[in-house]
């Protein structure tokens, strides 16, 4: 059996749940609430973002962007967690087929950690996770708030994993799930396995060709998933 230490990183939406549109809207909804603009996001691309990088994105669409957007940007977080409260609640999301079953096993193997890699804010993932029952699934990561760039994002949660283990974690005991090309980089980036599932908008092609490791139509096979990764 695989005994070294392993540390997953999940990305959260469409590679643990989907949030039926609950973090779209809020997102559109805090905009217009702030800027009076209704429809801020149109042509913004969300898939594998990190929020702060969406948000720059449609400010800049507007002529909003400051050259230290800092205060428009906790601004923006203090109330889209505010309509995401109400848009979780309003909108029909759901846990993706397998990730229940799959936690659960993980939480069984030996020197395993689970964490998230994900592009929301703390509190975002926060509310999300905690609708669905899963934040307390996990031992930390790294959120939007700490970078803007994935690939950064994902160091920092390496680097706390690192630091909390006290032993001696090589860049090859992390694995990142997720669900886009994004995820995939920032996995690469950093040295560490690039799991994708195609869960989301990218199809199984598409995430092999931007260079995973390994790729899974869901989550749905836990023994399989085991066996891939914990022998990789
Ligand atoms: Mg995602």
């Amino acid at each position: 059996m695989p005994g070294g230490p392993k540390v997953f990183l999940f990305d959260i939406d469409q590679t643990l749940i989907v949030s039926g549109g609950a973090g779209m809207t809020a997102m559109t909804r805090a905009f217009e609430r702030i800027w009076g603009i209704e429809d801020g996001f149109a042509g913004v691309a969300f898939a594998g973002r990190t929020d702060p990088a969406i948000i720059k994105e449609a400010l800049a669409n507007h002529g909003l962007l400051e050259e230290n957007p800092r205060p428009a940007i906790e601004s923006f977080r203090d109330r889209y967690l505010v309509e995401l409260r109400g848009t979780i609640k309003e909108k029909e999301g759901r846990v993706l087929p397998g990730v229940i079953e799959l936690l659960t096993a993980l939480q069984g193997v030996p020197h395993c950690q689970v964490g998230v890699a994900t592009g929301n804010f703390i509190d975002g993932a926060r509310i999300k996770l905690s609708h669905y029952g899963l934040w307390q699934r996990f031992s930390g990561g790294a959120f939007g708030d700490d970078a803007e760039d994935r690939g950064e994002l994902v160091g920092v949660g390496i680097e706390r994993f690192r630091q909390a283990a006290g032993a001696d974690l090589q860049a090859r005991d992390f694995v990142v799930v997720g669900d886009t090309p994004n995820d995939v980089a920032a996995a690469k980036a950093n040295g560490a396995l690039a799991v994708a599932v195609a869960t989301g908008f990218s199809g199984e092609e598409e995430l092999q060709e931007a260079g995973a490791d390994i790729v899974f139509k869901d989550l749905s096979d836990t023994a399989k998933f085991l066996r891939a990764v914990l022998w990789s």
